[in-house]
């Protein structure tokens, strides 16, 4: 595909480019952006919002409110989002007059549990077996071969919030009550044997570029680690993974950074799991120990500059840096009062690059920050990040 698209159609430096959404991805958006010479413009109702503390301008309303997203559209030559569950309805709000990016219908289907698998499934990439639960009906039809399995809400889960395991069919039923009978999806819960990700950018003309597969391990529904190359992953893993986050966002006619999350499972399979329209937390290494970040990709398929294939240039790890750090644990029990985490103790430590997102208010399992460790070689990465891990209390991988 071209790489060299007509500077009319260019969306140049210089111009205000908008983002739906004010926390830490959105910040990292506003901090590429800036750092090319873009002006920046954040809708989001939080006055300490991550994001809208150190854009230009902040727009201090809901979503659907019509004088923000007025507002947003006058003063942006291009809006993106940052959070997935933006109403779709504002996303086409603003495309009325403005490039969104990504456009409402594709931020719809990835809002969905169920439509994201219909999705998969019609791009030929296979998911986990599963059913939607709408009614009682649905529920009273399930197989047998679903459980044990996690009932999931269809829509707003994140970190593992809005998901309930269950072994027996008497523990679905509970677990749908529990979740107030919303929409739900049940998968089958499938044997792990890693997590990966794969973050890919595209451009208005289709041009699809993807960075090398992220390994994941997931703690508690969330996100803890990433170490990328991927340790354990072979060469035909990532192909197959690579093919099939090239097909999805080519199917959903999308432009800028999607990330779509796999298992691979103990027969070396590998389902999608889910997507996130928008950079993705296995991806804020790619700031550090990439040659291009996934948030300045976000700037370039957004305003029409050319995308490039990502370099990894070092091997990294990245910790994600979560409330708990605030409040160790001392014998097992979580410390009442908070303290701040020893960054000069980690920081000593070469390699170590800090991100704090400038929350005020620590609090366990809240995403604070991250601390991307580089080395020469994984194992050298590797071996600083589990020094860094021991100074802040974050348990080895
Ligand atoms: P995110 O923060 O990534 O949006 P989420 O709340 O949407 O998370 P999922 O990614 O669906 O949740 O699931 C969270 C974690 O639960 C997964 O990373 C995985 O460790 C585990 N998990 C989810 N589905 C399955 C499954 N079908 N079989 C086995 N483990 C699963
Ligand atoms: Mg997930």
């Amino acid at each position: 595909m071209s790489s060299n698209p007509d500077q009319r159609d260019v969306i140049l430096p210089g111009a205000t480019l908008g983002v739906m959404g004010g926390g830490q991805l959105g910040r990292m958006f506003v901090h590429a952006a800036q750092a090319m010479g873009y002006r920046t413009a954040v809708l989001d109702a939080d006055p300490d919002s991550p994001a809208g503390c150190v854009s230009h301008a902040h727009i201090r309303t809901g979503y659907l409110d019509e004088a923000g997203l007025a507002e947003l559209a006058r003063v942006s030559a291009a809006v993106t989002t940052e959070f997935e569950n933006v109403p779709a309805a504002a996303l086409e709000q603003l495309a009325a007059s403005r490039p969104v990016a990504p456009a409402g219908s594709a931020v719809a289907v990835c809002q969905d549990r169920a439509r994201e698998k219909a999705h998969f499934v019609g791009c030929g990439v296979d998911c986990a077996p599963h059913a939607l639960i709408e009614t009682p009906a649905q529920l009273a039809a399930v197989t047998d071969e679903l459980l044990p399995g996690i009932l999931k809400t269809a829509r707003l889960g994140y970190d593992g919030k809005g998901q309930i395991r269950v072994k027996t069919r008497a523990e679905l039923e509970a677990a749908w009550a529990e979740l107030q009978h919303v929409a739900c999806v049940l998968e089958k819960m499938l044997p792990l044997a890693y997590e990966v990700s794969v973050i890919v950018a595209r451009g208005r003309d289709g041009q699809v570029v993807h960075f090398p597969l992220q390994q994941n391990l997931h703690r508690d529904g969330i996100l803890a680690v990433t170490q990328v190359p991927a340790p354990n992953v072979t060469e035909a893993v990532s192909q197959q993974a690579y093919e099939a986050a090239h097909r999805i966002a080519a199917s959903l006619d999308y432009v800028g950074v999607l990330c779509v999350e796999f298992f691979v499972l103990t027969d070396g399979r590998i389902v999608a799991n889910e997507m996130a329209p928008r950079p993705h937390n296995s991806g804020h290494h790619t700031i550090d120990a990439c040659d291009v970040s996934q948030f300045e990709l976000q700037v370039r398929a957004m305003t029409g500059l050319p995308l490039v294939e990502p370099v990894l240039h070092s091997p990294c790890v990245m910790l994600n840096l979560l409330g708990d750090l605030w409040f160790p644990l001392q014998a097992g029990v979580r410390a009442a009062a908070q303290r701040e985490p020893d960054w000069a103790a980690v920081l000593a430590l070469s390699g170590t690059h800090l991100h704090l997102y400038g929350k005020t208010e620590a609090r366990v399992g809240r995403k604070m920050g991250h601390l991307t460790i580089t080395g020469a070689t994984p194992a050298a990465a590797r071996e600083t990040a589990l020094k860094a891990a021991a100074i802040l209390g974050i348990s080895p991988f």
